[in-house]
């Protein structure tokens, strides 16, 4: 029960609690800010208060300041005075029983489809989740072995599996939605699945790779005590649309194929599943895409960002950031950054930065080397990296640079042919292994093949290549122009001590699955519900959660 209920229950007036409970603003340094007792007795002398009153401390909100010499923590501080705080930060949802309730099918189980299975259990209706990767621990395996055989499983992979592309992530909660009510939610109810409460305060809130899987499990575990179904290693592979009108078909299910003992879902029994649709199938189900153009289901492409992985040492990262020899000392996380620049007129930025992280391979399929970044919650590894991208229009890849990409084909099929592309390209260039080319950062901009190269956390190995040589002129001049111009704002962070690791490809969908604005159903088959990140609607885990809380909540304001 929230504080102020509870002492209204307990019939106190709230006037006593006025007095007991007080919020102020402050700053720290990081020593105090991370140290209860000393934290506790700023904060006493602050609000004017004897210390031994304040008998609890909440932090509400918590920010670096790494803009000057002395880094700062700035503070949203509760303090509770002659009064214990309340035991809950936040007010847990409800799960009732849907067991008996109209069904709707979620295909894919990443934070998409997850936060639309719950949030219908909490509009009453029970979610049929089809989902076809492997549960969240069995999927663990399967990514190990990616550095030990130097295949990629198409069914279970960084991608693909239950939690989806964010469950081996970073946990980076942070989107920039305005939506703050949505944002908050999200985090609230990861919390009430195992999270830790800091994600409440921290203005830059992370779970980190090795807490997330227990969130996800206990997510599905919501969804199954409460009557709804979750079917993994079932792959969708079409939509079963009716004839409900001489203007318009409905989807009303999905036609999947599960896989049976030891068979990826690539092959098996074919199963039918009955409902109105959310369709959360992420950025990297092509076969989703190509089945859908097939078919005539209205999509458009989208502008997409492709570079590489660049990683540092750790320690200079924080070097730079901090402003100090010392880097961040013993009471500072691992500092992160942001940059972007223009380069003939396309926008060059990082994204996805992973401070003491690891560089990941995350392709889907054979003949791939696709980077991305993740990182522990400590985020205590001794390399910090962050995918550096170009900005591509699609009308880019009809032009010079670009070889490789059918003219022939359909804008559609042209972006995702350009994907293909330069992800065979750049396996080819490693070895044809999930071994990924790399260059020193340096060596990349002033177009010398690396002699030898630094260790770099990237499991499968790198090996020295020319990228600046084989990557489309449009994007590596682009990427060089860019680290030239970081270098020069930040002294020290173009160095050869850095890495450049091919390619970042899967940086958001290519494509955008055409629905309406207000009801979120496609524009032409009522009853699918295009959700999330491959539908070309959120991009990064809290936008897709947000986005599959509206489908949901859109497709109960369809049934009734
Ligand atoms: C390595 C990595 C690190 C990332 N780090 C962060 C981060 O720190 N913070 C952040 O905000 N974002 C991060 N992202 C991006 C984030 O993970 C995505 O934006 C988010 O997961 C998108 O959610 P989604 O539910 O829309 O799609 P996805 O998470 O991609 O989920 C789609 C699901 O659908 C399933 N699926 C696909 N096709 C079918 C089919 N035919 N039948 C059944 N199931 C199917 C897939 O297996 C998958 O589980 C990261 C991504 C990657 C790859």
């Amino acid at each position: 029960m929230p504080f102020r209920a509870s002492r209204l229950a307990q019939g106190l007036p709230l006037l006593v609690i006025d007095i007991m409970i007080k919020d102020i603003q402050t700053k720290a340094t990081p020593q105090v800010a991370a140290t209860e007792s000393l934290l506790r007795r700023q904060a006493a002398g602050e609000a004017g208060v004897a210390l031994e009153r304040v008998t609890s401390l909440r932090v509400l909100r918590r920010s670096i300041d790494a803009r000057q010499r002395q880094v700062w923590v700035n503070l949203q501080l509760r303090l509770y005075i002659d009064e214990q705080a309340c035991d809950d930060e936040y007010e847990p949802v409800v799960y009732g029983d849907v067991s008996q309730a109209s069904q709707v099918v979620v295909v894919g189980a990443g934070p998409g489809g997850l936060f639309a299975a719950l949030r219908l259990i909490e509009l009453g209706l029970r979610p049929v989740v089809v989902e076809r990767g492997k549960d969240v621990h069995r999927r663990k395996q399967d990514l190990a072995a990616i550095s030990r055989t130097q295949q990629v499983d198409g069914e279970s992979n960084y991608c693909f599996g239950e939690g989806g592309a964010g469950a081996y992530s970073d946990g980076k909660l942070f989107t920039r939605s305005k939506k703050r009510g949505s944002t908050d939610k999200v985090l609230r109810v990861l919390c009430q699945h195992g999270a830790s409460t800091r994600i409440l305060a921290d203005a830059h809130p992370h779970i980190g790779t090795d807490r997330l899987p227990q969130v996800i499990e206990a997510m599905r575990n919501t969804i199954l005590r409460s009557g709804g179904e979750v079917h993994f290693q079932t792959r969708m592979t079409r939509l079963l649309v009716e004839r409900t009108s001489p203007a318009g078909d409905a989807v009303v299910g999905v036609v999947a194929v599960t896989a049976t003992d030891g068979q990826s879902a690539t092959a098996g029994a074919e199963r039918t599943f009955l409902g109105p649709v959310i369709l959360a199938t992420g950025h990297s189900a092509r076969d989703v895409y190509r089945y859908l153009h097939r078919s005539g289901v209205e999509m458009e492409p989208k502008g997409i960002a492709v570079g590489v992985r660049l990683e540092h040492p750790a320690e200079l990262i924080d070097r730079l950031q901090y402003h100090s020899r010392d880097g961040r000392g013993r009471w500072l996380p691992a500092a992160e950054y942001s940059l972007v620049t223009q380069v003939e007129g396309r926008g060059v930025y990082s994204f996805c930065m992973c401070p003491g992280g690891f560089v990941i391979p995350s392709a889907t399929g054979p003949e791939q080397v696709v980077v991305n970044g993740m990182s522990p919650a400590s985020r205590g590894t001794q390399w910090s990296n962050s995918g550096m991208v170009v900005e591509l229009r699609p009308d880019d890849l009809a032009g010079d640079g670009f070889a490789g990409v059918e003219t022939g084909a359909d804008e559609q099929e042209r972006v995702l042919l350009f994907q293909e592309h330069l992800e065979r390209l750049c396996w080819q260039q490693g070895g044809r292994s999930q071994t990924a080319p790399a260059q020193r950062m340096a060596d990349f901009v002033n177009g010398r093949l690396s002699s030898d190269l630094p260790r770099s956390s990237y499991a499968p190995g790198i090996v020295a290549s020319p990228l600046h040589f084989w990557m489309p002129r449009p994007v590596a001049s682009r990427l060089q122009e860019a680290f030239r111009f970081f270098g020069r704002h930040n002294h020290g962070f173009l160095t050869n001590e850095a890495v450049v690791i091919g390619v970042e490809t899967r940086t958001s969908s290519p494509l955008r699955i055409l629905r309406h604005a207000d009801t979120l159903q496609h524009v032409r088959l009522g009853g699918l519900f295009p959700c999330g990140e491959g539908a070309g609607y959120a991009g990064g885990i809290v936008s897709a959660a947000i986005d599959g809380e509206r489908c949901a909540e859109q497709v109960k304001a369809m049934m009734g």
